[in-house]
């Protein structure tokens, strides 16, 4: 039995590392060091005051009024980072504003079970940072009396701040001259030091954070972190980058060489796997069987009509049958289709093929899931859904009522 409804587990993404273990193999650090020397000589240090200067002029001017740029509330200031990872800012503005009525505090969102977080983060996707800020927020009521700790070492060890979060959340919050580096912030630097090998490769990246981090000015650190990524997100776009409206464009070695369009390069990327899955809506006495997953899993926490990946040579029907036997210990009919349902993610494509299902008899057990509960249809929204589920509820919402 694979993981809940063949969807694999996954290691944290890098940013989601403990910011204090980003140790490097030592026989690669000779390499790497060579590498920053020369992306830093690239910019003299009279270029850099000049782009500090220039750059900061511009985002005083140009910068967009956002919630989270109104606060000094370094608890406030934490819950945006985390949402705008993997998130666009027109995406985050609804989730950040719900998310602060429900969880105004630090000690608020300590408070609250994993079900509410999960359930106010729904939809905004990648929701292991969700329960990391979540299992965050804990740690800093019960370790710092409730104050969001200022300090890198004690910040960086909380789950889910990685190295980016650390330098965001506190040079903004509270002014330290830590270093931001998100994709965007990638871009600009690698295009402004004209660095032609791949961004996402160690080597080329830990030559980044240096000069991302030799940029970092001590007076005013949040506002230039937040500039280079405005820099990124409205001008320096990954195509097309607007260099004539561009306050740096003077010192930008990618513009200066026409190698805006080459850079950042990337390595290879593998192709994305597509898998076929087989859901069940199982029927008993007017309710559905929801099935929570595995903590550990890939969307954990949330729940699902339950069923697993169709094997090589096996119909979905056989599949949806074969899942609950060994997800709940359930024997069901498989009956009318329902919907084909087909979600993208990161890193993998699922279709689910779907089934409504009877089960006359027997206990659901939760023996591939962390629990297993019979629902009136009506109340499936007051529980916490991946996006494809929301799309199928919505389907027997749609069936039922013609
Ligand atoms: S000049 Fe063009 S490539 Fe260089 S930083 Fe500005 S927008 Fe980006």
């Amino acid at each position: 039995m694979g993981s809940p409804r063949g969807l694999p587990r996954v290691p944290a993404r890098r940013d989601q590392r403990p910011a204090s273990g980003a140790a490097n193999p030592p026989r690669k650090r000779v390499k790497w060091r060579c590498r920053i020397k020369n992306y830093l000589r690239r910019l003299p240090e009279k270029n850099r005051r000049t782009l500090r200067r220039r750059l900061l002029a511009w985002y005083t001017k140009n910068k967009r009024d956002l919630a989270w740029r109104r606060t000094r509330d370094p608890y406030r200031i934490w819950v945006a980072e985390v949402m705008l990872q993997q998130t666009q800012v027109p995406t985050a503005l609804p989730y950040y504003a719900r998310f602060l009525k429900r969880f105004p505090t630090v000690g608020a969102l300590a408070r609250a079970s994993d079900q509410a977080v999960l359930k106010v983060w729904q939809g905004l996707g990648y929701y292991r940072r969700a329960l990391n800020l979540h299992e965050a927020a804990r740690r800093i009521v019960r370790d710092h009396g409730g104050r969001m700790p200022d300090d890198p070492g004690a910040f960086g060890r909380l789950p889910g701040v990685g190295r980016y979060t650390c330098g965001a959340v506190l040079s903004i919050a509270f002014g330290r001259p830590l270093a931001a580096l998100d994709a965007n912030a990638v871009r600009v630097i690698a295009r402004w030091l004209a660095i032609r090998e791949a961004t996402d490769a160690g080597a080329t990246r830990a030559g980044l954070w240096r000069a991302a981090e030799t940029l970092v000015p001590d007076k005013t650190p949040g506002d230039w972190n937040q500039a280079v990524m405005e820099l990124g997100s409205r001008v320096c776009t990954p195509r097309q980058p607007n260099c004539r409206a561009c306050p740096v464009r003077g010192l930008c070695l990618a513009f200066a060489r026409n190698l805006q369009e080459k850079i950042p390069a990337r390595r290879a990327r593998r192709p994305i796997p597509h898998i076929q899955v087989g859901a069940g809506i199982v029927w008993r006495r007017g309710r559905i069987l929801l099935c929570k997953r595995r903590a550990d899993a890939m969307l954990g926490g949330l729940w699902e009509f339950p069923g697993g990946k169709i094997q090589p040579g096996e119909s979905a029907e056989a599949c949806i049958r074969r899942e609950l036997r060994e997800e709940c210990d359930l024997a069901v009919t498989v009956g009318e289709h329902l919907i084909e349902v087909t979600h993208a993610y990161s890193h993998l494509r699922v279709t689910l093929r779907c089934y409504h299902c009877r089960s006359a008899r027997g206990r659901a057990k939760a023996l591939g899931c962390d629990e297993a509960r019979w629902v009136r249809p009506e109340r499936i929204a007051d529980y916490p859904l991946p996006a494809a589920d929301v799309r199928i509820l919505e389907a027997i919402r749609a069936a039922a009522h013609e």
